[in-house]
């Protein structure tokens, strides 16, 4: 019996296979849950319906998280579809070009606005529906990076959004512990991914993680995927407001 049986999950974020919220549904499914996903705009479609229906996914909804509205009308929608839900992934997260590199005095108000609002902002409303489906508690799990805690060449905004995010996880684990839903981050290393290539000179810090990391290997989807099961299952039931790191060791290096 899978570790997920029985349970529903609403997995934010999938832009093609290669997304970490596509790695963190490939593993849920394997692990028995029914799995609903959203993605953020039109043009993503021919990625992601053909892979939503070779998996048997039926859930699958557009979904702006710059909207109020939108992310209001996926819950419904979810709502109408599932009743209640278990688990809540939010792999979402942007940054302008202009605002990823260069001096980090230059970074925008509209461009540190717009990070923020997306990357780290709609994990609260998403919470705050999510929770309002999880009448016997739930695990929530948000995507964070190592530029939330230390300076890295180019990530200058996403990284300021990305440390209001943890911050987030945690207020939003005191608020909803006391209803049995736990909120945690995972924090992966660079990974080929399309927010992965945003971020200017990621081949260079790619292959410098995957060749110092005390394991020599960077996150995997599949190494993400385990840690996402573990958090969304019983067997996590005890942890909220963490930030759990999966790089390879690379972030206990001085
Ligand atoms: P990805 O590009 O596949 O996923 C990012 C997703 O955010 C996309 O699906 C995109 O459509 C979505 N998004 C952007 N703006 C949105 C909006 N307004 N409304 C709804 N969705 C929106 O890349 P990924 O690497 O899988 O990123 C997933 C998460 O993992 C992000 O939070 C990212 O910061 C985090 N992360 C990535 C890396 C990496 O190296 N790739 C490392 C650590 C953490």
């Amino acid at each position: 019996m899978g570790l997920l049986e029985g349970k529903t999950a609403l997995v934010f974020g999938v832009a093609n296979k290669r997304s970490i919220a596509w790695g963190i549904t490939e593993a849920f499914l394997r692990e028995g849950a029914t799995v609903g996903i959203s993605y953020a705009a039109e043009a993503l479609e021919k990625r992601v319906f053909p892979l939503a229906e070779e998996n048997g996914i039926d859930f699958v909804d557009k979904c702006d998280v710059t909207s109020d509205e939108q992310i209001a009308e996926t819950f419904a929608r979810a709502k109408e579809r599932f009743g209640t839900i278990d688990i809540l992934v939010h792999a979402v997260a942007f940054g302008p070009k202009d605002d990823l590199g260069g001096r980090f005095r230059d970074v925008s108000r509209d461009g540190f606005k717009l990070a923020l609002d997306i990357t780290a902002y709609s994990l609260i409303p998403m919470a705050k529906h999510a929770a309002e489906m999880m009448p016997n508690g739930g695990s929530i799990m948000a995507l964070s990076y190592y530029a939330a805690e230390k300076v890295l060449p180019r990530y200058n905004v996403m990284a300021i959004a990305k440390a209001a995010l943890e911050n987030c996880v945690r207020y939003l684990a005191v608020d909803l512990g006391p209803e049995g839903i736990r909120v945690n981050a995972i924090s992966p290393g660079p990974m080929k991914t399309l927010a992965g290539a945003a971020i200017g000179g990621g081949r260079k810090t790619f292959r410098h993680a995957e060749s110092n990391a005390p394991l020599r290997q960077n996150a995997t989807l599949e190494c993400i995927g385990g840690t996402a099961v573990y958090l969304a299952s019983d067997h996590g039931a005890c942890t909220t407001g963490e930030i759990i790191v999966v790089d390879g060791g690379y972030h206990v290096l001085g």
